[in-house]
């Protein structure tokens, strides 16, 4: 037998509705607040995510799918979104179009991790990103929205985490500081810590290991350190986060495993989800756009993680069932079954055939199984009077009624879904 990767994951029919749902109620809400869809390549250059997300972050050092295509060009799958597009917004000079794009999209991205609950190795990502704005009044219209769309899934145990992340003037002063205050602790880091010092240190209190967290426990904050403009933006975005009574926590240890962040970083929790509690993450980045090539341009942006968003929703009963079940008996009736199924079938009213020749109670135990709620049945006798007999699942009823008038019937009693 030939199984799928490891990591790379089926998604059968009820978890995809779950899916479904997901990307139906995040496309209506972006849309609603003007996000326009872009659907961008599975595969980059590699350089792209080298240079946007940060040559020493974990993704671009130990969790790509990196590969050359036959003439040698070295590709990525990719691992997040927020590169991508801004590379698009470049290459297509969406600048030229409007000063503020707004565009989301959704899909599969690819991290060589170590799989476990809510983590995958092909996994679902919704995304957007604004670009062309500093205000802060988006930071949290976009804090609002996430919040939004989370009440709408029916998912109330998600909180907002928000940190500010400074910026090329005010960061590296933190960095300084922090890096001094580890300085004679790197014994009780973990190793990936050791290795972070040098290149990322502000990863090291991002780290999960339990020693490394007693370590960074007094670690200065980076509140203390943020320049002037860095300050005030963060104060605003609070004020407006209260304005439009979104509930937030601040987290001083926020910093996100992309180089690319300054300023307002965030985080959507659950605790329901154990280790990966992260639902959904972001935040602005103003230098992205320039360091990619393109002009001065300020982005905020975020992704959702769609595996965990379904394993935080409510089950409930997402099946789509079929309205009705023709069971034809006999040869002739067979062919008649094929015609009225397509009747109705153009009438949008979601319909099954019973295949193959067995007994009514045969069909009629698929029927049931199905959860149909009308059967019609087609027999010799009824072919020869014109007729057909409709059965009533729920209320035990059987009626003879003429074949000109099934589809009507059938329209009254369903509720048509269209074709
Ligand atoms: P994590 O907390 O899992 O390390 P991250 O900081 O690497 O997340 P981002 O790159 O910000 O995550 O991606 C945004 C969201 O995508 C995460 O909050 C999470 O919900 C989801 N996500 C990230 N990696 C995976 C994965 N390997 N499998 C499933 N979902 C993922
Ligand atoms: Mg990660």
């Amino acid at each position: 037998m030939i199984t799928s990767v490891k990591g790379f994951n089926d998604i059968l029919p009820d978890q995809a509705l779950k899916y479904r749902k997901v990307e139906e109620e995040a496309r209506a809400v972006l849309e609603a607040f003007g996000f326009s869809e872009i659907r961008l390549p599975i595969a980059e250059r590699l350089e792209l995510f080298q240079r946007g997300i940060g040559a020493s972050t974990d993704i671009v050092e130990k969790e790509m799918y990196t590969f050359q295509d036959r003439k040698g060009t070295l590709l990525a799958l990719r691992p997040e979104g927020t590169a991508p597009v801004v590379r698009a917004y470049i290459e297509h000079g969406l600048y030229h179009r409007d000063p503020v794009a707004k565009l989301y999209y959704m899909g599969p991205m690819f991290r060589y991790e170590r799989p476990q609950k809510g983590r995958t190795r092909q996994f679902y990502q919704i995304g957007a990103e604004v670009l062309g704005v500093e205000d802060p009044r988006l930071d949290a219209e976009i804090l609002d929205m996430v919040t939004l769309l989370f009440d709408r899934l029916g998912i109330e145990d998600v909180e907002l985490f928000i940190n500010s992340l400074g910026c090329e003037v005010c960061r590296p002063s933190y960095r300084q500081a922090l890096l001094e205050y580890l300085k004679g602790k790197e014994e009780g880091l973990c190793r990936d810590c050791k290795r972070r010092l040098g290149t990322n240190p502000l990863r090291v209190l991002d780290c999960k290991v339990e020693g490394c967290r007693e370590v960074t426990a007094r670690a200065p904050e980076i509140m203390g350190f943020l320049c002037n403009p860095c300050r005030e933006h963060f104060e605003e975005v609070k004020g407006h986060l209260a304005l439009l009574g979104v509930p937030y926590g601040i987290d001083p240890r926020m910093v996100r495993g992309l180089d690319y962040y300054t300023k307002t970083a965030f985080e959507m929790i659950c605790k329901r989800l154990g280790a990966q509690n992260a639902v959904a993450a972001g935040g602005r980045y103003d230098r992205l756009v320039k360091d990619l090539g393109g002009p001065d341009t300020p982005g905020f942006g975020f992704a959702i993680g769609v595996e965990r968003t379904v394993l935080l929703l409510k089950d409930r009963e997402e099946e789509i069932l079929p309205e009705a079940y023709i069971i034809s008996l006999g040869r002739e009736a067979s062919s008649e079954s094929l015609r009225l199924l397509k009747e109705l079938r153009m009438e949008g009213i979601r319909t099954e055939l019973s295949y193959g020749e067995r007994s009514l109670k045969a069909h009629m135990r698929r029927a049931n199984k199905l959860g149909v709620a009308h059967v019609l049945i087609i027999g010799e006798e009824e072919l020869k009077k014109g007729t057909v007999v409709l059965k009533d699942m729920e209320k035990g009823i059987q009626e003879e009624i003429r074949r000109d008038r099934v589809v009507s019937i059938l329209k009254g009693r369903v509720e048509a879904v269209g074709v």
